[in-house]
């Protein structure tokens, strides 16, 4: 033999041991369902991760099965990602927002055995009861409570589960490419699809997701994933953070601007991350509450186009910068990331804040490509659109329990969005397939109609739909959510247009509404929308 290297399988439990070796005193912080703040460190939270799973493994429990979460971002819920994964198990986290049918449909296709829930959710799934086959115990996430153990029978305690467990318990030998999470998408058409993890993807996506120009966590930061950790891994914060031994403030169940705007005070916040629609509420709070957000140096937001009012509010009001992302559940989810390149400095504010409005550029691990309808690869030219498709380490290969793979025949995921790439990589949403609006061929971006609107300062919130047309097909509606108090006309905001895009790029009507559909995961529904007033032009003439 010339020579050889170690080899270790890249496992979960790697990133917490990590952790408690190196970073034991390091604080995590939790805002509890209760609301009560808790405080912990990185020393005992491994500690407890494994005291869960040989707890788990005593109720018999095995590798591979699945043990769900429907849980805010909390310490125990942190510890069931740990936990359950390090001990060779699935740990499926479920979006509690979703409808009772949807909740039944995902947990017995996924054929969970443990159902861990936060005490928020208990009526809900005291009700499901009798549907859910395959569960063999539900945890309550918190101390034993007797009105709780009324409407679940069998139900068990976290706090009594956990304490049943070994501290001597020793996490297992894992092969790197054995599944560790699952999580469904939203599924706005059809049954939703699990995206099924591995820890070789999970650990990869942690390690590239964190580069100096994309996240950056360092052990200096104290970090707040907003962004829901049953929606995508919160964008992989819970493994980066004790991979690079940072501070985790994990914020409960109140996401209002408010009880963010004092979190990320009190715990001295340098890194936020969050869906645009939260955002919002937390510029709202910054400014009435008077924060200055002294600690925050940066934010990430992502899920879906940031609005470009939003980026220059955060810099120029609170000198935080915001990092624009794109990613998806299929993607783990870290796909581009937008930092500014050396040859950039140079330009003006403007033109930087141009560039920064873009979705950003892939980190090592990940490819991009944009191809036409046939399947072409197009030029990379920052003006050509076309379908976008990716490939990497952390990207889906076939859904949970498909026997198809979910890629093209040359080995690449189709992500259903419609983007422009430049010669340098920065890729550009232009609007998701089934959004774009198709009036008389030509192709009118949904976003781009979207971000104009919002920088209107008597709108609060927009969305932009296709409507049904008779001689175009499709012409764009844009239902907007005033700002309270505020009551700007349907002419005023179509001539805030005037200029900024092409003439018949110009929605066709306003519509005002007092409140507009949102999702599981903080994105207005636009099927909804289409739902509604899909038919109002038709209807008009
Ligand atoms: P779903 O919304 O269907 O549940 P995901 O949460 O995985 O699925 O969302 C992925 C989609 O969200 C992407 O395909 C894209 O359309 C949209 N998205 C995510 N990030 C951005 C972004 N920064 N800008 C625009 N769209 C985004």
């Amino acid at each position: 033999m010339l020579g050889k290297m170690m080899t270790q399988q890249l496992t979960i439990s790697s990133l917490i041991a990590h952790a408690a070796r190196y970073h034991a005193g390091t604080e995590v912080v939790s805002v509890e369902t209760d609301g009560g703040l808790y405080r912990s460190n990185w020393g005992e939270v491994e500690l407890r991760t494994r005291k869960l799973a040989s707890a788990l493994e005593a109720l018999g429990i095995e590798k591979g099965d699945r043990c769900a979460t429907i849980a805010w971002n909390n310490m125990r819920h942190l510890e069931i990602y740990f936990g359950v994964a390090g001990a060779g198990m699935i740990c499926h986290t479920i979006n509690p927002r979703l409808f009772p049918e949807q909740l039944i449909y995902i947990i017995n296709h996924a054929e969970d055995k443990v159902l861990f829930l936060d005490s928020t959710f208990l009526p809900v799934v005291a009700k499901l009861g009798e549907h859910l086959k395959t569960l063999r115990h539900v945890v309550l996430m918190g101390p034993r409570n007797e009105e709780a153990a009324a409407m679940v029978p069998g139900l068990k305690f976290y706090d009594e589960l956990i304490e049943t467990g070994k501290d001597d318990y020793v996490w297992p030998d894992i092969d790197e490419n054995s599944s560790s999470s699952l999580c469904y998408t939203s599924g706005t058409t059809g049954n939703p699809k699990g995206v099924l993890y591995t820890h070789r993807s999970t650990v990869l996506h942690s390690i590239a997701g964190n580069q100096p120009d994309g996240l950056a966590l360092s052990a200096r930061e104290s970090v707040m994933p907003v962004v829901p950790m049953f929606h995508v891994n919160a964008w992989g914060i819970p493994y980066m953070a004790p991979a690079a031994g940072s501070k985790l403030v994990l914020p409960g169940p109140n996401l209002d601007g408010d009880s963010l705007v004092k979190l990320i005070d009190q715990e001295g916040v340098t890194l936020a991350l969050g869906v645009p629609t939260i955002w919002m509420g937390l510029l709202h709070s910054l400014e009435k509450l008077g924060s200055k957000a002294e600690s925050l140096t940066r934010t990430v937001i992502g899920g879906s186009a940031c609005p470009p009012s939003m980026i220059t509010a955060f810099r120029e009001k609170f000198g935080v910068e915001v990092m624009h992302a794109w990613g998806m559940s299929e993607t783990s989810p870290l796909g581009t990331m937008n930092k500014l390149l050396k040859k950039h400095e140079t330009l003006s504010e403007d033109e930087q804040n141009k560039i920064r409005e873009g979705q950003g550029r892939p980190p090592f691990g990940v490819e991009l490509r944009i191809v036409d309808d046939e399947g072409h690869v197009l030029p990379n030219d920052g003006e050509t659109q076309g379908e976008l498709q990716i490939r990497g380490h952390w990207i889906v290969d076939t859904y949970f329990k498909v026997e198809k793979t979910a890629l093209t025949l040359d080995g690449w995921f189709d992500t259903g969005d419609v983007a422009t790439i430049d010669p340098d990589g920065f890729m550009i949403i232009r609007d998701r397939s089934k959004d774009i609006i198709k009036s008389g061929g030509e192709w009118i971006s949904t976003v781009e109609l979207e971000n104009i609107a919002i920088g209107h300062p008597g709108v609060a919130n927009a969305a932009a739909i296709a409507a049904r047309h008779e001689k175009w097909d499709e012409r764009p509606v844009l239902v907007v959510l005033p700002v309270t108090g505020a009551t700007p006309s349907e002419e005023e905001l179509l001539a805030f247009y005037d200029g900024k895009i092409a003439k018949w790029q110009i929605p066709d009507r306003v519509i005002f509404v007092d409140a507009l559909p949102i999702g599981g995961t903080g994105k207005v529904l636009k099927n909804k929308l289409r739902d509604e007033f899909g038919d109002v032009l038709i209807k008009a003439e």
